[in-house]
Formats: C-alpha cells, sequence, structure tokens
C-alpha cells in the first residue's frame, strides 16, 4: 500500500549525522560502526532507497535549527542568523537530492497529482524519486516575520512555531507560556501565504492561543496521546477534540518514549517495555475512538528523529516495516477503506484542501 510519512527529519541527518541517505540503510550504519557521538549511531531506520521499498512515496521533511539564549541549556544556535544559514543548507540538500532525481519536491496540486500518479502507474519503485512537503520544525530560524515568504518561495508549505524549550514565536514541549506578539504577527502572516500550521510541540498556553488566532490549515505531524502516556509533549482528550474539529490530521509518532509509559532513555529498551507496532495501533485507536471515525489520523514516524533502533518498536527493522501497520489495523477490525484513510488518504485529502 503506498504510505504517507508526515514527519522525517531527513536533511538534518544529512548534515549533522553525516548521513547519505541515498545509500542502502544497511550502508550508512556499516559506516558508522565504533561511532560513539550520538545514541543511535549505527541504528538508523530510515534512507532514500528503504523508503522506496516500504513504498512510502511521499513524506514532510524539516528544516530544522533551533536558537538558544544563553539561559537555555538545550543544543541549538547562539544567533537567529546561525539558525536561518543552518536552514539554508538543509533546503540546498533538498535541492541536491532533487538534482540527481532522488526526490522531488511537491509544493500545490499539480505537483501532488503528477507525483500520485507517477507513484501508482504499476511499475517499479526503484528509480522513483521522494516527494517532499517541506516544513519547518520550530520557527526560530525565521531571523524575522519576513523571512517567511523567503522560505515559501523556495517552497516551505507547513511550519510548526515552536520546538522543544522556550522559542522565539511560541513555547514548545516542556516549556510553558504563549506566542506573544511576535508570534501572532508569524501566524497572521502563515495564514496570508496559506502556510500550514503543525501544531506539534506547542505547550499547551501556546497551543490554545494559536489554534484561537490561526484561521488556516492546521495539522499535528507527529504527536500521540497523552492518556497513554502522560507527558506535556502529548495531546489531550480535549486537544485532539479541537484538532478533529478543525479538520486535522493528527500523525502518529514510533519514538519509543511516546509510546509507551515509564520509557528512560539509554536505559529502556523496546523489549523490555514492550514496545511494538501494536502500541502504535493504540494510539491511532484511541483517536479515531474520539473523532467517531478514521478521518483524522495517520502516519507522523519521526523515525530519524535522533533515535534509532534503540527506540522505536521491536518489530520495525527499517522504515519499509511501517508495511506491517496495514496488517496490523485489519486485525483490530479496521476495513479496507478505513486503513487506506490512516496510511495515505487523510494526508493527501488534507493537502488537496488546503491546496485548492
Ligand atoms: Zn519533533
Amino acid at each position: 500500500m503506498f504510505i504517507v510519512d508526515a514527519h522525517l527529519d531527513l536533511s538534518m541527518n544529512a548534515l549533522e549525522w553525516n548521513r547519505d541517505l541515498t545509500q542502502p540503510i544497511a550502508a550508512i550504519n556499516e559506516r558508522e560502526a565504533g561511532l560513539t557521538d550520538k545514541p543511535d549511531r549505527g541504528k538508523g531506520v530510515v534512507s532514500l532507497p528503504t523508503l522506496r521499498k516500504g513504498n512510502i512515496g511521499l513524506v514532510v521533511a524539516t528544516q530544522i535549527a533551533r536558537f538558544v539564549a544563553p539561559d537555555n541549556h538545550l543544543p541549538g544556535w547562539h544567533s537567529p542568523e546561525q539558525a536561518w544559514a543552518q536552514t539554508q543548507g538543509q533546503v540546498a540538500w533538498y535541492k541536491a537530492m532533487e538534482d540527481i532525481g532522488e526526490m522531488v519536491q511537491i509544493n500545490n496540486l499539480e505537483t501532488l497529482e503528477r507525483h500520485l500518479q507517477l507513484w501508482n502507474d504499476g511499475s517499479s519503485n526503484e528509480h522513483k524519486p521522494i516527494g517532499y512537503v517541506l516544513s519547518l520544525e520550530g520557527a526560530d530560524s525565521l531571523v524575522t516575520v519576513a523571512h517567511l515568504e523567503r522560505a515559501y518561495n523556495y517552497g516551505l508549505r507547513a511550519v510548526g512555531p515552536a520546538h522543544y524549550g522556550p522559542g522565539r514565536y511560541a513555547q514548545g514541549t516542556d516549556a510553558t507560556g504563549y506566542m506573544g506578539p511576535k508570534g501572532h504577527e508569524l501566524l497572521k502572516e502563515m495564514e496570508r501565504l496559506n502556510v500550514i500550521l503543525d501544531a506539534t510541540h506547542l505547550c499547551d498556553d501556546s497551543f490554545w492561543e494559536a489554534l484561537d488566532h490561526f484561521n488556516g490549515h492546521v495539522w499535528a505531524s507527529h504527536n500521540n496521546c497523552r492518556a497513554l502516556v502522560n507527558h506535556n509533549r502529548q495531546y489531550s482528550d480535549e486537544q485532539i477534540k479541537v484538532l478533529i474539529e478543525r479538520g486535522a490530521v493528527i500523525g502518529a509518532a514510533l519514538d519509543a518514549w511516546m509510546m509507551v509509559p515509564g520509557w528512560g532513555r539509554g536505559v529502556s529498551t523496546p523489549i523490555g517495555m514492550g514496545c511494538n507496532l501494536e502500541v502504535m495501533i493504540d494510539h491511532i485507536d484511541h483517536i479515531c475512538q474520539i473523532a467517531g471515525n478514521t478521518l483524522h489520523v495517520g502516519i507522523g514516524s519521526d523515525l530519524d528523529g535522533a533515535f534509532g533502533r534503540e527506540q522505536c518498536p521491536y518489530d520495525l527493522e527499517t522504515i519499509a516495516d511501517l508495511q506491517k501497520v496495514t496488517g496490523l489495523l485489519a486485525k483490530r477490525g479496521y476495513n479496507q477503506a478505513d486503513i487506506e484513510n490512516m496510511m495515505h488518504g487523510n494526508w493527501l485529502r488534507f493537502l488537496r484542501k488546503a491546496w485548492k
């Protein structure tokens, strides 16, 4: 089945992890043997050939670069200008992938429909480009609100105003507080340019404020349920309800700590914690039960988001194993139309509506 994955950090992996994503995942992992600078060295699950193998032909791919003030101890850049430059390197990588036919940017209805035709023409995927919708995870790198239009012009189509911690336009995961005037200005400009609001990572205060002030299209690219794993990074049932009312699609994420309660980073193991793909279905099912239908959930795997096999479902060896999700949904009683909605249909319907 054709799969859309609404959250991957491909360019971050290429430039900060030094991964050549045109290679098979086994080759990338082999090359990292002996490296210890990141917890997921040698344990990656995502590369472009692996996406093709899994029939994952369309992804939402990020630019990501945080600004940190002197009192912020998260990793990040010391000025917005440095963060902007980092994201420009990331764009350059995506464009380089386009130049060699590995990827293709999807930024309007015409490019979307052409891409879907190509991927559904019955021929082998082996040489087809991976389509990507460009997204910005955390808006710190927009030096000014006017930079959004510059980004729109090179293809940016979705923005999550915050990531982890305090941000320049909104407050993110583990932080608290409101967006402030600059955040409101950003939302206005996003609305004017028809940029999708990614509500993922907004802290509760900023989340409610953003939804109150933003009148455009809203999705949540990678977010699980607080009812199953109680953490501010996850959505409460109340937040899920309001997203459903707004026509949002919520992407189920495969980061183990967001899937099973009590995960200890660097301590717990997927097998030890019973973290498998069935747990992902629990989160998906929770959203479907609130919605009363299967129209508001999809996949936003985050499978290259600074973790790999040490922190994802034990029955997933590479991202191509997302194909297993179809069978698990069927086992839970979902019919073929439901499964198609969740594997790709909901994201496609969302984009067609947003871009019409
Ligand atoms: Zn994230």
